[in-house]
């Protein structure tokens, strides 16, 4: 039988975009940088003290997908980050071959008098800047998405989304998430719980960078 005294205090789940996946915005691997900033926050002995044996529910679970296909399930996760392109447009360059719009699945693009984005659409994916013969679409900024609380349970929720940060600045929300996590903790407590508790304002404010 599994040694649950052997459970680490946290999970990082990694989309194989940092290896080979062809939609990778980012394929960084940032298993490292993560652990670093967990480890010397202090959250494993932080955890080990407080709970004993650390039990599935008490780990703190991040995620990182390279594209907004999320396949590490960043939206489930306590801390989330989705790779996110920052799309420039440089419309008189458009020929109007329209394969920008086929590519894009999110609808964001649309040929009028010439190429069109409309941004609160648009998740980041970079496809129409790949296929862009006349690179009329072109990446201006990479950088993540951070999200924030996801959860399942008997009280499931969605990460809800900080916003858009370079990853030094993703790294610092992760700081501040834990130091605020392990100021508010008792056992049993997930992110999530505390987002509500707090108000989700409220909690945004002390973690932004
Ligand atoms: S999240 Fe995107 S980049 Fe990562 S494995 Fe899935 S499709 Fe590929
Ligand atoms: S990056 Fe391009 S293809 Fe992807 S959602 Fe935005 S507009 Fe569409
Ligand atoms: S792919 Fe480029 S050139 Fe073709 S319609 Fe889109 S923006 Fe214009």
């Amino acid at each position: 039988m599994k040694d649950l005294h052997k459970l680490p205090a946290h999970t990082l789940k990694v989309c194989r975009g940092a290896a080979q996946c062809p939609h990778a915005v980012l394929g960084t691997d940032l298993t490292a940088e993560l652990e670093d900033v967990l480890i010397r926050s202090g959250w494993p002995e932080f955890l080990a003290g407080m709970t004993r044996p650390i039990r599935h529910h008490h780990q703190f679970r991040m995620a990182v997908a390279s594209c907004p296909n999320g396949c590490s399930q960043p939206h489930i996760a306590d801390f989330g980050l989705i790779a996110f392109a920052r799309i420039g447009l440089e419309s008189e360059r458009c020929s109007g071959c329209g394969h920008c719009v086929s590519i894009c699945a999110e609808k964001a693009l649309h040929l009028e008098d010439g190429i069109h984005l409309d941004r609160s659409r648009c998740l980041g994916c970079a496809a129409c800047a790949r296929v862009c013969p006349e690179k009329a679409l072109q990446v201006d900024e990479t950088g993540y998405r951070v999200l924030l609380g996801g959860k399942l349970g008997r009280h499931p929720r969605l990460a809800h989304e900080l916003g858009f940060y370079s990853l030094p600045e993703s790294l610092d929300v992760l700081r501040k998430v834990l130091s605020v996590f392990m100021d508010h903790h008792r056992s049993g407590l997930r992110l999530g719980d505390l987002v509500e508790k707090l108000g989700r304002k409220e909690f945004d404010k002390l973690v932004r960078p």
